[in-house]
């Protein structure tokens, strides 16, 4: 290719492996990171900026210092100590007898082949005194101007495009004297090789360009913004131009959203409440009443299920909050207009415990309630006490695993869809559950609460109830922070609460994923105890025992024939065992806060006082100690939840298949409600004023919603 067309300008779709210059190995690389074209690499965001911008006079540097320093090659050559290095001496352009600074590459050969006396360098790195002398190992640095054709040269082996035309005029600061991009660089191609690819697109980007994207900030051209990303002249560009993308992908989100929810409202659904005669018998069998947050939501639920548009609601509330009974309540009101309720939970375990606790609850009445795992089809049905209800052989409240999604004679009659502990579900699941039926309505539950903001963001298109309140029966948990040397302490208190007829769980961590592991340890564990406490029998559940034998080991410890149950977090979520009361959990520090708060809400569920001992080895100070620290200030789930998004971020906290909306790249402002309330409205004007995206500027919005599941468009 000749030089005209290998300076030929850049559009946004222009391929990656058109521009020469790219070498094949790092081709490959950006490739194998998905990154296809110039728009792919513009818009990888930098993960923070590196302040090369502080420079000082060689003589007033001190040992330590980063700093950016231009400079002159005075000398160059190959040196020997324990290790070959390629040093350079540079000092000052106007004082050739003047003070030197030592630039040192170790293992960097090709350094030698660029550098030559005699060019104008930029350098950044850390200044070391070293036997008197001042030296900067390995430093990044930059040919400033280079009187012989070093130039060429340089580009050619450090891989990279070659230098921008117009850099010729002034040096062009890339990776020095300045504020540094820094990337989750691709691997097989190197941060400096990146950088300066990106400094390369963006110099030969066609300015008045079309996007492929809606134009979010018109008033702030996107080529500008890109620039401002990537190479900002000083920390106020970058927030603006940050701000401006975080916005886009906030928007991006928001408007799928309420796409979604549009949708959803123009669905026929169902009037699936209008008596309560199930609801209230139910009511008056349990022993003790609804608190009035549980009625609150009841009353909620109830609302949308009597209108004919589907519900699409989310059920949050602290652990032991009392969400199934809730969802119950709804399930009945299902039941009761002829419909079909179905519940479905994360894990095996949970759907057994569910469909036992619905066959007790609804012991006397002529529902009938089915059981399908995975494992099982149990149409155990109950009494069918009149004819006419034993004729009809459909199951009225299904309840089951994931399996239920998939099961080819999916009731046609379905109403309600409950799910319960969403997080174990994404969107794509959940949207693939409603749109299996006739517009089920659909309550959502999540396990742990989540922040507020966070509700906004990921169920934006879901109402939200919040059960703010425990019932009054409980004796509440008392956690304590103790180390592996307390433990004779820690046995001496099991032994009292066991001798009082109490259980206990001992929980032990996932050392790795590997099976063979965790059934070892804890096997290991389980024998430790079973020899601590002879006179009654453990009970042991993990991941890796078949599901009859996990319903063995919790049948047996809801029976209160173990005393003690040895697991792992198999028993985390909505395990309902209201006798135990001590939890011990091993290596606490190795489990994230909303996991340990849901672990330990398994205990102090019944009228009993609850003890959570968090075993931890964790100095004051040391990672992982400050979670502990936070777990036992307090029991609130929601502040717990801000903590722990606090601590760990949002990805880590949700995972990103909950989301379902892919990565978020600006966490910095994942959870700013200004920033989220702006997408809002932004997205709900578009909407009203072009309900079917029928402009040309809303073209790539249609798109976006085209690429998304099927439940979108297509519905
Ligand atoms: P979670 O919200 O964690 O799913 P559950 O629905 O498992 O909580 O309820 C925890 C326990 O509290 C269950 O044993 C349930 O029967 C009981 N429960 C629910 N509501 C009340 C209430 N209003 N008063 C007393 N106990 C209740
Ligand atoms: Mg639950």
């Amino acid at each position: 290719m000749d030089d005209s067309a290998a300076r030929a300008l850049l559009l946004p779709g222009s391929p990656l492996h058109a521009l020469p210059g790219i070498p094949p190995r790092e081709l490959k690389a950006l490739r194998a990171a998905g990154l296809h074209t110039v728009a792919d690499v513009l818009h990888r965001v930098p993960r923070r900026y590196e302040d090369r911008r502080r420079t000082a006079p060689l003589a007033s540097l001190a040992n330590g210092d980063t700093v950016s320093l231009m400079l002159h090659a005075y000398s160059a050559g190959w040196r020997f100590s324990y290790k070959r290095y390629y040093e350079v001496s540079a000092g000052p352009a106007d004082e050739p007898h003047g003070a030197r600074l030592l630039l040192r590459w170790f293992n960097m050969p090709y350094v030698a082949k660029l550098l030559a006396v005699g060019m104008e360098l930029s350098v950044y790195g850390k200044v070391r005194e070293i036997s008197g002398k001042w030296v900067m190992t390995n430093p990044d640095f930059e040919i400033l101007e280079d009187e012989d054709a070093g130039r060429r040269l340089a580009a050619a082996a450090l891989g990279a495009a070659a230098p921008p035309a117009a850099a010729a005029a002034g040096p062009p600061c890339v990776h020095t004297g300045r504020l540094v991009p820094i990337y989750r660089t691709p691997s097989g191609i190197s941060a400096r090789a990146f950088r300066a690819l990106v400094w390369e697109l963006l110099s030969r980007l066609e300015p008045g360009a079309a996007w492929e994207e809606f134009n979010i900030a018109p008033a702030y051209p996107i080529c500008q913004a890109l620039r401002d990303l990537h190479f900002p002249e000083d920390d106020a560009t970058a927030h603006k131009a940050r701000l401006r993308f975080a916005l886009a992908e906030c928007f991006e989100r928001q408007f799928r959203v309420a796409w979604r929810r549009r949708c959803t409202l123009a669905r026929p659904g169902q009037i699936t409440a209008t008596t309560d005669g199930y609801l209230q018998e139910l009511l008056s069998s349990l022993p003790f009443e609804l608190t009035a947050a549980q009625q609150r939501c009841v009353q909620e639920i109830r609302a949308d299920m009597e209108r004919p548009t589907p519900m699409n609601r989310l059920l949050q509330g602290d652990v032991g909050s009392g969400k199934t009974l809730v969802a119950l309540c709804a399930m009945l009101l299902c039941v009761e207009s002829g419909k079909t309720a179905a519940l479905i939970a994360p894990t095996q375990i949970l759907a057994e415990q569910h469909y036992n606790n619905f066959c007790r609850l609804l012991r006397g009445s002529d529902i009938r309630i089915s059981l399908r795992t995975a494992d099982r089809a149990d149409d155990s049905a109950l009494l069918l006490e009149d004819s006419s209800a034993a004729a009809d052989t459909t199951p009225r409240i299904l309840v089951g695993t994931h399996a239920l999604l998939y099961a080819k004679n999916r009731p046609s009659s379905l109403g309600l869809a409950v799910i319960d502990e969403q997080h174990k579900f994404g969107v794509a699941q959940r949207e693939r559950f409603i749109s299996a039926g006739n517009n089920p309505d659909v309550l959502v539950m999540t396990a742990t609460p989540i922040p507020r903001t966070l509700t906004l963001t990921f169920y934006g298109d879901l109402d939200v109830s919040i059960i703010d309140e425990l019932p009054a029966n409980r004796a509440g948990i008392t956690t304590a922070l103790r180390t592996p040397g307390q433990m004779k302490r820690i046995i001496s208190f099991m032994e009292q609460e066991l001798s009082a007829g109490r259980q206990v769980y001992i929980i032990s961590p996932l050392i790795e994923s590997s099976d063979t592991r965790e059934q070892a340890s804890a096997t290991e564990e389980w024998q430790r105890w079973s020899r601590q406490f002879p006179q009654y029998p453990v009970g042991l559940l993990h991941g890796r025992m078949s599901a009859e034998e996990k319903d063995q080991a919790m049948a047996a410890f809801y029976a209160n024939e173990t005393r003690l149950l040895v697991a792992t977090t198999v028993v985390e979520v909505g395990v309902d065992v209201p006798n135990a009361t001590v939890m011990l959990i091993n290596d606490a520090d190795s489990f994230g806060l909303s996991q340990l708060h849901q672990l330990r809400g398994r205990i102090g569920r019944g009228g009993h006082k609850g003890w959570c001992i968090l075993l931890s080895s964790a100095r004051p100070g040391d990672p992982g100690r400050e979670k502990l620290e936070a777990l036992c200030r307090t029991t609130n789930g929601f502040e717990i939840a801000e903590e722990d998004f606090r601590l760990r971020g949002p990805g880590d906290v949700l995972g990103t298949a909950q989301s379902g909306l892919g990565a978020v790249q600006f966490t910095e402002w994942l959870t700013d409600a200004r920033l989220i309330h702006r997408a809002n409205r932004q997205a709900a004007a578009i909407l009203d004023a072009d309900p079917e995206l029928t402009l040309p500027e809303h073209a790539p919005l249609k798109r976006w919603l085209q690429e998304e599941a099927p439940a979108g468009l297509t519905s």
